[in-house]
């Protein structure tokens, strides 16, 4: 019996969208092409949240460090969670999609902060 928590590809619960793994060693936890997750995660990968609700993607925040987080919130419990934008060469996170959730301010107001 191997339970690992290995990287696999799933059904998209919400538009049925067949998801691959990612190529990069991140764990894909939402659909890259409506965006959505669901609410099976503690830490990203273990499945161990019983709440397994979809998780609907709300806006896209910059991280100085870390780059495009996208944050879901779960349509049952409220939860929120932030998840890197899947950057991935196979299938990578819809442009248009993240776009439309990307606050105008963040594109007007550049960071100052030194690098
Ligand atoms: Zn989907
Ligand atoms: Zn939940």
């Amino acid at each position: 019996m191997s339970r690992s928590t290995e990287n696999t590809g799933f059904t998209c619960a919400y538009c049925a969208a067949p998801v691959t793994p990612l190529t990069n060693g991140s764990y894909r936890n939402h659909c890259p092409q409506c965006l959505y997750s669901l609410h099976v995660d503690l830490v990203p990968g273990d499945r161990a949240n019983s709440c397994r609700a979809l998780m609907r993607p709300v806006m896209v925040e910059h991280h100085p460090a870390k780059g495009y987080m996208l944050v879901h919130e779960c349509l049952t419990c409220g939860a929120r969670h932030r998840n890197r934008v899947a950057q991935d060469s196979r299938q990578p996170d819809d442009l248009d999609q993240l776009l439309t959730l990307l606050p105008e301010p963040i594109r007007k107001n550049r960071s100052t902060h030194g690098r």
